[in-house]
């Protein structure tokens, strides 16, 4: 089964995701996860895609999609992935449309409000992916990983000047994502207001597990 994952940044995509991969065996996939690392070397691509990621635009297509393809030709994607942060605006869903089949799209959904408190308090495992939230879902000792026990680390762009930059790209170039999905009758939109279990048991009964 392939998956999608829409929703604003900071609403629990990448949470939500991780427990749906436990559960259902399928790996997920981070497009923003694949670009932070292509970011952490020192090659002149590297540079690029650093720049994109700090201020909150979207990085270049071509990039993205070759990546995209790449990672799910891999064998753990025999099975089906659950796609986070991709497709990010019609052109995208376009090009996913000629990779892969789309199963399910999860659109979730939160307030403004409770999306940037989100933001502002996640911090995350550059190793493992791990995320936490300061209060939501803090890790056992303060600042560091559970599991992998590095220092966690307080992504550039989950800070206040890149947070609204990245809420207008989403309002602007991926909500019209939604009518696209609900045209193609692939649309679950679940409500994001509550804690991750809560959020995960609504879209297990989604998909009618
Ligand atoms: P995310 O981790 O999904 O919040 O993505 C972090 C950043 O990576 C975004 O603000 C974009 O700069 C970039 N990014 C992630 N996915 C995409 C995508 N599908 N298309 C273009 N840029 C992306």
């Amino acid at each position: 089964m392939n998956i999608v994952m829409l929703g604003a940044p900071g609403v629990g995509k990448g949470t939500i995701a991780q427990m749906l991969e436990k559960k259902l065996g399928i790996p997920h996939i981070s497009t923003g996860d694949i670009l932070r690392e292509i970011a952490s070397k020192k090659t002149k691509l590297g540079e690029k895609i650093k720049k994109y990621l700090n201020s909150g635009k979207l990085a270049p297509k071509r990039i993205v999609i070759r990546s995209l393809k790449e990672r799910i030709n891999k064998k753990d994607c025999d099975n089906g992935f659950i796609l986070d942060g991709f497709p990010r605006t019609k052109s995208q869903a376009k090009a996913l449309g000629k990779i892969a089949d789309t199963n399910v799209v999860f659109d979730l959904h939160a307030s403004e409000k409770a999306i940037i408190q989100r933001l502002s308090g996640r911090r995350i495992c550059m190793k493992c992916r791990a995320i936490y939230h300061i209060k939501n879902m803090p890790p056992k000792r303060k600042g560091f990983c559970d599991k992998c026990k590095v220092k966690l680390a307080h992504r550039a762009d989950d800070k206040p000047k890149a947070i609204k930059k990245r809420l207008k790209v989403y309002k602007r170039k991926t909500e019209p994502l939604i009518k696209y999905y609900i045209k193609r009758k692939l649309l679950k939109r679940i409500n994001a207001k509550g804690n991750p279990q809560d959020i995960f048991k609504n879209c297990l009964k989604a998909l009618g597990e």
